[in-house]
């Protein structure tokens, strides 16, 4: 391998060269304690920034496998050291001066969720790869090399040393780390052997800062318990924990308005994910499948089965591969359930604020008047036992307005100044004196799901794919934008960068006429699970900039694709 000191003579013979030049700097360059690689090179001082890697070997790194030898921690650890050197490069980002992007030094900024990203990832050996972008440094076009070998020579190497190597680290709070995600991996095994849904650790702190900012708010009230649904659990480091065990069922969240309930909701949509630790939200932990169910008016739906909810629409339009390019709030929430049932979802989370009305329920005046044969809707309240006894599918639902759901619910909790109340007796016993009209719902049949997918010549015959992402909006794929605005569990836009290698993917290899939607689902899933996001990203390298979405999000990303033949 070649040396630094050959890539600082390199630079030195480049300099005040044109910009392109600097194609030559591509490849791996032997540094003190670490390998930079300069995987790509960008094409002028205004493109998107060059990528660079550092590879630390694991005898140099220093992490002892009991920090990495499962999953979990060894995301956690993953997670922790981009903190680390996102710290690190911050002060140096445009120290480095020049035209356009020069100067530039990023990796990807972690918000309060801990996903698994391609920025590090730490092998089975120990060894740290660490992902990030320089932008290299030009005046005009003309290479500046002068600053670049500022940024390669004096900036990085202490970024990489202070960040990367576990002696240089406290080693206390990498302990800490790799604790909590030991608990909250445990926490999470706890739901399956108990039979919850979910659980929210009391003194959480729920509520974030502000509508922008997903830091915890200060001086809120912390979560506590009922009693009637506290457990205690004891966790392998933190010891004892108590808090609020939601069972699977029916639970009913009420209360007045602004006494808190969206914001528990929020709190369980987004515990699919680990948080780090002042979070907050550290201890809720919510069963991984959980789906937020939502009206999403105008999103498309392809052929799904609807029938459950939706049937005899007046125009005879077929609701078993119910078609359209621009859902109402009815049908786009029910299609969204049956989308969560394909995906293997055991939860939903629903919250009336969000929901179509006639989705959700129909009173008793209004099927008085309109009886069950000429409307198409069966409302949730009509299956949402069924769901829970047929496929074992658990709801969480926040309603403040309708009693209705009162005669449904296995548990009903009130929130009441930001505290849950365990009201499910005296609900129940008020509910008695207003019976629901008794009118069951015909049972539904299972959905179907065989929906294949056929392949796409425009990507075949092309293979000049355009990808691009808005924030936490949109994939765009060539010429489709897939809105995922109201796929609220996404956290990171980085995952959308995912969704889109994945989109891509299913288009070249996997979509052929016979393998369905779940089929292609389940393909990228377990390819995902097996080989990490670099199995779907095509080129000679990986860059970073990608953090793993849910199986979940991929149906919902697939689900949303107008481009899609089917
Ligand atoms: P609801 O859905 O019941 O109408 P929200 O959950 O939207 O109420 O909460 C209303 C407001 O109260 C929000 O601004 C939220 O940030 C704040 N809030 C929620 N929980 C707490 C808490 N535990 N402590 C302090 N403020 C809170
Ligand atoms: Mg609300």
């Amino acid at each position: 391998m070649k040396s630094s000191a050959d890539l600082r003579e390199l630079l030195n013979r480049i300099d005040h060269k044109g910009y392109p030049a600097y194609k030559d700097t591509r490849g791996s360059w032997q540094f003190e304690g670490y390998v930079l690689s300069i995987d790509h090179v960008q094409g002028d001082p205004f493109a998107s920034p060059s990528k660079v890697s550092i590879h630390v070997p694991g005898r140099l790194a220093g992490f002892s496998t009991e920090l990495y030898d499962c999953k979990h921690k060894r995301i956690a650890l993953q997670d922790y050291l981009i903190r680390q050197f996102s710290r690190q490069v911050q002060s140096f980002t445009f120290k480095a001066k020049g035209s356009g992007k020069s100067g530039l030094l990023s990796v990807s900024r972690c918000g309060q969720e801990i996903l698994e990203r391609t920025a590090c990832e730490i092998d089975e050996n120990g060894s740290v790869f660490l992902r990030m972008e320089i932008g290299f440094p030009a005046n005009g076009r003309t290479i500046n090399a002068r600053e670049l070998c500022k940024i390669l020579f004096e900036f990085l190497p202490g970024c990489v040393k202070k960040s990367l190597y576990y002696r240089s680290l406290d080693a206390k709070s990498v302990q800490k780390n790799k604790e909590l995600a030991e608990d909250q991996q445990f926490i999470r095994q706890e739901l399956l052997r108990l039979k919850l849904a979910a659980f929210v650790a009391n003194g959480s702190i729920l509520p974030r800062e502000s509508g922008v900012s997903d830091r915890p708010m200060k001086n809120a009230v912390p979560f506590s318990s009922p009693k009637s649904m506290e457990i205690t659990l004891n966790l392998p480091n933190h010891g004892t924990i108590t808090g609020m065990g939601i069972a699977r069922g029916i639970t009913l969240v009420v209360g007045g308005g602004y006494h808190g309930k969206s914001t528990l909701l929020k709190a369980l949509e987004l515990g699919v994910y680990n948080h780090i630790a002042g979070d907050g939200r550290e201890y809720v932990i919510t069963d991984n499948s959980a789906m937020k169910i939502r009206a999403e008016d105008g999103r498309s739906i392809k052929q799904v089965d609807i029938s459950m909810f939706i049937n005899n629409l007046p125009n005879q339009k077929d609701t078993v591969h119910f078609c359209t390019e621009d859902a109402s709030g009815s049908t786009s929430q029910a299609a969204n359930v049956i989308e969560a049932i394909e995906s293997g979802s055991s939860l939903l989370l629903i919250d009336e604020d969000t929901s179509a009305t006639n989705f959700m329920i129909r009173d008793e005046l209004m099927q008085r008047v309109v009886n069950r044969d000429s409307e198409p809707i069966t409302p949730f309240i009509d299956r949402v036992e069924e769901l829970f006894s047929t496929y074992g599918i658990s709801t969480i639902l926040v309603a403040g307005s309708s009693g209705s759901y009162f005669h449904k619910a296995d548990r009903i909790i009130q929130m009441d100044h930001y505290l849950p109340r365990d009201i499910t007796e005296s609900a129940k016993k008020e509910a008695n004196a207003f019976p629901l009209p008794e009118e069951p719902a015909a049972p539904s049949s299972k959905p179907s799901v065989l929906r294949p997918v056929r392949p796409d010549a425009a990507f075949r015959k092309n293979d000049r794919i355009k990808i691009k992402i808005q924030g936490k909006d949109s994939v765009i794929i060539n010429h489709d934008t897939i809105d995922l605005r109201y796929v609220e569990q996404l956290a990171d836009s980085e995952q959308l960068a995912s969704l889109g290698q994945l989109v891509k993917y299913a288009q070249l290899r996997l979509f052929d006429g016979t393998r369905t939607l779940d089929d292609t689902a389940k393909e990228l899933w377990k390819l995902l699970e097996k080989k990490g996001i670099s199995a779907v990203c095509d080129g000679s390298y990986i860059a970073g900039g990608f953090a793993l979405p849910r199986k979940q999000e991929i149906y919902a990303c697939l689900n949303r694709y107008r481009g899609l033949k089917l």
